[in-house]
């Protein structure tokens, strides 16, 4: 479950989130000082939970394939009992724009050149 935690680049921990308690009481830096520092959004366990549920609802088809080809490349398999351990918000949008995740991976590999 490391992926859902965030590393603070200051002390190199991971955690659910980097807080700006943390940030201060730990660092003696406001969240605005490490954004600058690191040119860093902030990307915690919860926004990319957000990020998700918003592509399962949201995603249009081109976005999808977009992101289909993201997580192709960064290694993902694409079986479909293990895209949906990691990547439920893939399979649900590929079954409400294609149908079915298999709809959505040949859709793919027409549209791959
Ligand atoms: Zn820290």
């Amino acid at each position: 479950m490391s992926n859902d935690k965030v590393k603070c680049l200051l002390c190199g921990k991971y955690y659910a989130t980097i807080s700006w308690s943390h940030l201060k009481y730990v660092h003696g830096m406001s969240v605005q000082e490490y954004k600058e520092q690191f040119g860093l959004d902030f990307v915690t366990a919860k926004s990319l939970r957000k990020r998700h549920s918003e592509i399962r609802t949201k995603l249009t088809k081109e976005m999808l394939i977009k992101e289909i080809h993201t997580y192709v490349k960064s290694g993902g398999s694409l079986f479909s009992t293990e895209i949906s351990k990691e990547n439920d918000h893939i399979v649900k949008a590929s079954i409400r724009c294609f149908g079915s995740l298999k709809n959505a991976l040949e859709s793919l590999a027409t549209n791959t050149k």
